[in-house]
């Protein structure tokens, strides 16, 4: 509990409460409701049970490793990078003794057999040194996740059993210098040789080396490389082969490796470049779940069409999407907590007293930058807890189908990228909020800078991934989905009537659904209580709904005119990301509202409330340009919004510390000593 001396606030027009502040109301009136009032107090164990929900044991088991490991903090700044790195892979392997990095392996190769046990370790990794959460990523998720997903049980007989230990280290090799987001367009090629039963890795050029692979530079002996299979003459697509690389630090005949450099951040992973000149591997390397090639050179595979076939394959490592979404959510938590607990230390300028000056939360400007993105980092914590729930329940093998496998992937595609984007905004934001401090190394920002900054790029560009979701939203999933290019999705679209477009998804139905629920009829956006969580879930259906439909009708007028499909998709690929990213918007808000709606009355649900309520409206005022567009704003209305949320700002101030130190973040990985009187 915190114990600075602010005025609680009201929890008032709380939704189910009292009716909530009308447009036009004064500020000062409801300066002084809040005063003298006594508003929820946070039990902030009871709340940090609550975000780590049913992992506590798990993520308590990391934040434990990472204290005991905290000199690794000071270890970035003051060890050259060569040693650096070396530090980073001992505390990796060190880490992977205790079990923590190999919760979602096989139980028979010394994993913990539980995905989302995996997913939340590796998120609460995140609140200490990244180069550490990378390189464990690197190897137990991608290396490791592809031998596990793509491989059969060959390969987990040959490999888990010693990656999930460290005493294999490996690395995935998918991008190419030419290559990172189209990987259909790879240019290394696997030909099958019957007369050896082998395999012939070979690199065609520069633009066809593979490129920024993590852990290729130095550790790693074992890549599992991406590349185009040719049997036969003829060109089946991208596959997955294991190749040795290295032994004993010495690249293997024909294995070319160079060390990628500096980089801005995460410099205690070795990244590097590697390319193969005629180098032969046994046909059993190849990662065979989906397709192998018989020993006298027969391609076979249960999936007929290669789209789909290419697609099945990548969605198995959707792990890592999530995974990276989460680690973004978390290092922004660590920003905020460093930032909040400042600024109730931090005085400047007399403000409200003579005697002494103000605290910088107390500062109405302060409160407006820190805590919205407080809010967010909440409801995207708790959206990230439901695609990390999907992830297990789809990789676990709970839920079985194809439409839930595709949601999945949309989702998790969603939530990386609004995920890793907060992150790169918050940690800025919150690095100026502590001035000139917050740039001193000591403080934490430049590591979460540096850092973070590439989460927006790997594990999928996150323009790319919107892309992604908006092919989702527009084909519903459709069967046809996987065997769609981005192409071939235009065309899908154009093929029906808009409305069939609409219909097919959810927030259609949802908005309907809404509409019955809240007072108004037709006119259900001016009647509404600005804090009736219906009423902010309704808004974002709207503008989802409606963003989606003008897509659909854009893309449709445009081939029925003759445009070439290439040509439509570019000219409306703002209009794409905007309905992306409206949709994930809306996911992440009912993710929230659902998870505040599983509390039982009390202080801590009405102070969640009042974060959701932030939140919400947050969203709403960022585009309240788009909604008064489109008649879902008065002026009025939305000056309204804006004055709710400076009050919720008011509201939540007292409540600031103890909502940030619910995040548990270590006070090792804090560090930040003067700023936080440590
Ligand atoms: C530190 C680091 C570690 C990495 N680790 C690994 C690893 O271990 N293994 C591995 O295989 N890869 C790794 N990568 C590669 C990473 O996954 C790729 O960089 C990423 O997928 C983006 O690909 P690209 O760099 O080719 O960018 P590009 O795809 O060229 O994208 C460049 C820009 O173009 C935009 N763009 C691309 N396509 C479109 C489109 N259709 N429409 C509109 N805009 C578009 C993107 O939004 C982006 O802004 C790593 C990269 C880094 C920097």
């Amino acid at each position: 509990m915190s114990t600075e001396t602010v005025p609680p606030s009201s929890a008032e027009s709380l939704p189910g409460g009292a009716p909530p502040v009308p447009p036009g109301a004064d500020a000062d009136a409801d300066v002084a409701q809040e005063a003298g009032e006594h508003g929820p107090r946070i039990d902030v164990a009871e709340l940090t049970r609550f975000l780590d929900g049913r992992y506590a044991e798990v993520r308590n088991l990391v934040r434990v490793n990472l204290a005991e490991k905290a000199e690794i903090l000071e270890q970035a700044e003051t060890l050259s990078r060569e040693e650096f790195r070396e530090r980073v892979r001992d505390v990796v392997v060190e880490m992977a003794a205790t079990g923590q990095t190999g919760m979602g392996f096989p139980e028979e190769y010394g994993g913990g057999g539980d995905i989302g046990a995996s997913v939340a370790a590796f998120e609460t990794l995140a609140y200490g040194d990244l180069s550490v959460l990378v390189k464990v990523g690197v190897q137990f998720g991608l290396f490791g996740g592809a031998i596990l997903q793509l491989g059969t049980r060959r390969h987990h007989d040959a490999y888990l059993a010693d990656l999930v230990t460290g005493r294999l280290m490996g690395c995935f090799a998918m991008t190419e210098t030419g290559h990172g987001s189209n990987v259909q367009a790879l240019g290394t090629v696997a030909t099958y040789d019957v007369a050896t039963q082998e395999f012939i890795l070979t690199t065609h050029g520069r633009q066809a080396r593979k490129d920024y692979i993590g852990n290729a530079a130095r550790h790693a002996e074992v890549a599992v490389v991406f590349a185009r299979l040719e049997v036969g003459g003829s060109d089946e697509g991208v596959h997955a082969f294991v190749v040795p690389i290295r032994e004993q630090g010495t690249p293997l005949p024909g294995v070319g490796i160079e060390d990628d450099g500096a980089k801005m951040g995460l410099n205690g992973v070795d990244n590097g470049r590697l390319w193969f000149d005629g180098v032969r591997v046994p046909r059993t390397s190849l990662l065979n779940r989906f397709a192998d090639v018989t020993p006298d050179g027969v391609y076979e595979s249960a999936i007929e069409n290669p789209n789909r076939r290419f697609f099945t394959m990548l969605g198995t490592l959707v792990q890592g999407r999530v995974c990276v979404g989460g680690a973004g959510i978390n290092a922004a938590k660590v920003a905020l907590a460093v930032a909040i607990r400042y600024a109730v230390r931090r005085r400047q300028f007399e403000a409200t007293s003579d005697e002494q000056e103000e605290l910088l939360l107390d500062y109405g400007l302060h409160q407006r930058r820190l805590f919205p993105l407080l809010a967010k980092t909440y409801a995207l914590h708790f959206a990230q807890e439901v695609v990390a729930g999907q992830l297990h329940d789809v990789l676990s093998g709970i839920v079985d189908d194809e439409h839930a496998r595709r949601e999945l992937e949309a989702r998790a595609a969603g939530t990386k990228a609004l995920g890793t984007w907060h992150a790169t905004a918050t940690i800025q934001e919150c690095r100026e909020a502590c001035g000139g401090a917050g740039y001193l190394a000591v403080n934490r920002f430049a590591a979460l800078k540096a850092d973070t900054d590439v989460f927006t790029t790997f594990e999928g560009d996150n323009h790319v991934l919107l892309q992604l979701v908006a092919k989702g939203l527009l084909t519903d999933y459709a069967g046809e989905f996987e065997e769609l290019d981005q192409l071939g999705m235009v065309r899908f679209v154009a093929g029906m009537a808009v409305e069939t477009v609409i219909e097919r998804t959810n927030a259609h139905k949802l908005l309907e659904r809404v509409k019955d629920l809240l007072p108004g009829g037709e006119e259900w956006d001016r009647e509404a209580g600005l804090l009736d969580p219906d009423y902010q879930l309704a808004m974002l259906r709207f503008r989802e709904e409606h963003m989606l439909a003008g897509v659909a009708r854009r893309l449709k007028r445009a081939i029925d005119g003759g445009m070439n499909p290439g040509a439509v998709f570019s000219r409306v690929q703002d209009h794409v990301i905007a309905a992306a990213r409206a949709h994930v918007e809306r996911l992440v808000l009912e993710a929230f509202v659902e998870k505040v709606g599983t509390l039982p009355d009390g202080d801590l649900r009405t102070a969640l409330q009042l974060l959701c309520s932030l939140h919400a409206l947050g969203t709403i005022e960022a585009d309240r340009a788009w909604f008064m567009e489109h008649g879902r704003l008065t002026v009025q209305r939305s000056k309204a919004i804006s004055r709710e949320v400076n009050g919720l700002c008011r509201k939540i101030r007292p409540l600031a510390v103890d909502l940030v130190d619910a995040f548990d973040v270590p006070v090792e990985m804090l560090r930040s000593p003067d700023l936080l009187g440590g």
